[in-house]
Order: C-alpha cells, then sequence, then structure tokens
C-alpha cells in the first residue's frame, strides 16, 4: 500500500522583520528559521506522517543544505533511499521573507530539482512499479514525471498530478490522460481553463471541464471553501473543516498527501476526499512547510473518528 513521491525538495529559509525591504535597502530582521519544503518533501511527508509507507525520489545537491534536507526528510519517517546527492548542482531552496502581518515574498531556486531525468526513473523503477499511489508536481522536469508515471500506471498504480506551478507554456494535451488525477488549486484551474473558479458550484464545473480536456479525474482545490471533485466514481464538493488557520503555506501539498495516504489504504475517492481535506485544514493550523502536516492522530480527530 505504498506511496512514492518523484519530486522537488528544498531547504527553506524564512526571515521574518516588520516590513518587506525596498529595493536597494538593508533591514534588520527580527528572525529567521530553516525547515524543509518543496511540493514534493511536503506531500511526502504528509502521506508519511498518516502512517503510509512512503518513499521519495529526489535530488538534493553537493552542498551543506543537502545533508540538512535528508536528515529532515528521514526524520518525518520518509524512506530517502532514492535521494540522490548531485554534485554538481546546489540543492534546492526556497528564500522567504515574512512582515509582520504574515505577507510574504518568495525567490525558489530549483537547484539539484531542475535535474531529474530518465537515469532517476530508472534507478527508482521497482519503488515506481510496486508503489499503489505515485505523486507528482511540477517543479521538477515534466518530462521526467511523466516517465515515472508510465512506470507506475504499467504495473496497475495511480498516479496523481498536482499542476503546480502551472508551467509559462501551459500544460500539453498529453499530459492530462498521462495522469489518472489533476489536482489543481483555484488559481492553478483558472490558469488551465482561462477561467478562474470562485465559487464551489464553479469548482465542479471547472472539474468538469478538467475531465473534457482528458483528465480521467479532477480535483479543484478551493483554500478555505473546500475542494471539489468529478471522476467515474462520482462527484461532490466537499466544503472544508472549520478550523483556526494561521498559515496556509503547504496546506494543498498536505491536502494531496492526505489523498494518496488514503487511496493508498483502499479508500474510496469520497472518503480518500474527506481525509485529504482533515490534512489540509490542520496544516493550516500551523507555520511552516513540511513541518505543519498532521499527523494521523489528528486527522482522526478531526473525521471524528471515522
Ligand atoms: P494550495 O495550497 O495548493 O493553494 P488550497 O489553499 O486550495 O491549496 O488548499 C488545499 C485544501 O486544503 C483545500 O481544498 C481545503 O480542503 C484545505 N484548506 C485550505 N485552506 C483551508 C482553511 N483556511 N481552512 C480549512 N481548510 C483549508
Amino acid at each position: 500500500m505504498s506511496v512514492t513521491v518523484f519530486g522537488s525538495i528544498n531547504i527553506d529559509v524564512t526571515a521574518y522583520a516588520e516590513r518587506i525591504p525596498a529595493i536597494g535597502e538593508t533591514l534588520h530582521g527580527t528572525a529567521y528559521k530553516t525547515g524543509l519544503g518543496g511540493k514534493g518533501a511536503n506531500q511526502a511527508v504528509a502521506a508519511a506522517r498518516l502512517g503510509v509507507p512512503t518513499a521519495f525520489v529526489g535530488r538534493v545537491g553537493g552542498d551543506g543544505f543537502a545533508d540538512e534536507a535528508a536528515r529532515q526528510i528521514a526524520g518525518y519517517g520518509v524512506d530517502a533511499g532514492l535521494l540522490l546527492r548531485d554534485r554538481d548542482a546546489a540543492t534546492g531552496i526556497a528564500v522567504i521573507g515574512v512582515d509582520a502581518e504574515g505577507r510574504n515574498v518568495i525567490w525558489v531556486i530549483a537547484g539539484a530539482n531542475g535535474r531529474l531525468d530518465a537515469t532517476d526513473v530508472e534507478r527508482a523503477q521497482p519503488q515506481l512499479a510496486r508503489s499503489k499511489v505515485l505523486l507528482l508536481q511540477i517543479e521538477v522536469p515534466l518530462e521526467s514525471s511523466l516517465a515515472a508515471a508510465a512506470v507506475t500506471r504499467a504495473a496497475g498504480g495511480l498516479v496523481v498530478l498536482d499542476p503546480a506551478p502551472v508551467p509559462p507554456s501551459g500544460v500539453a494535451d498529453q499530459v492530462y490522460t498521462a495522469v489518472d488525477i489533476l489536482t489543481p488549486n483555484e488559481v492553478e484551474t483558472g490558469m488551465l481553463l482561462g477561467t478562474t473558479p470562485r465559487t464551489a458550484d464553479d469548482a465542479l464545473s471547472s472539474a468538469r471541464a478538467l475531465r473534457a480536456r482528458g483528465a480521467r479525474t479532477a480535483i479543484v482545490k478551493m483554500g478555505a471553501l473546500g475542494a471539489a471533485y468529478s471522476g467515474p466514481e462520482g462527484e461532490a464538493f466537499v466544503p472544508a473543516f472549520k478550523v483556526q488557520a494561521v498559515d496556509t503555506v503547504a496546506a494543498g501539498d498536505c491536502f494531496n498527501g492526505g489523498l494518496a495516504a488514503g487511496l493508498a489504504q483502499g479508500l474510496s475517492l469520497a472518503e480518500a476526499m474527506r481525509m485529504a481535506s482533515a490534512t489540509g485544514a490542520l496544516a493550516t493550523t500551523r507555520q511552516g512547510s513540511a513541518e505543519a502536516a498532521p499527523t494521523l492522530a489528528e486527522v482522526r480527530k478531526l473525521l471524528g473518528g471515522s
């Protein structure tokens, strides 16, 4: 019942200050912290924390952040045996500035993440073939991710693609049919379809429109509103759980981790959507990226013991 993530891993370096400095200005901040990030790593940590065996396939660089990233992802219970140290590259990082009101500016530098290629798919072949669910995003080369998808699908596994970030050139038609479940948020849905969903009804229509493009199942994530799904198993809008949100970073990643954990355990899509929603909601109740992923006990409690 294992989950595999083929994707990005970053170290997030976050600086906190009263305000975001102007161009050319040097400003004293109040604190900084480093943490594990990258959509791939976040999704892997979220699935692993829900008790599902989860492996990560990706690359870190040859710098000091590489050890930190490897130590952290393994510390969260993810099997990092297929994390390659690419000595010709730097570990991916996100440099984040946060002001007193919680607003942020972010630079993401892909580094080693941008170098995933056919050799990564090859070395991960047995793992990809025995995975019940493969999670993909677009922070690593899409061509490599689709090659990984083909391995998992040929062996009967399920592939979930989070089309994030949407490439400036958009997403080719064959991408929709190369995966089983597509999970854009509202902004990404707008970029894919040309209209941004604003309501639950819009989200459901968007999910149908994504299916018309070729997606077998589409899930449209709508932040604090909830998420819509449409697929061969049916369709519905799943309202968000009511929580005290303090930081929505990685909510979508935790949602996908929860979805994968549910599906890998054999839950129906409707049940896995509830698990995903609870995981995403709980992630908003704490700061940070991977570190915001909730435990199985927390998710069970929010689901009401179901
Ligand atoms: P992303 O992080 O990719 O932008 P969203 O913000 O849409 O994704 O969040 C993904 C899912 O997490 C939502 O569909 C919802 O189920 C849950 N979620 C996000 N924000 C909240 C919130 N403020 N309260 C409760 N649940 C939330």
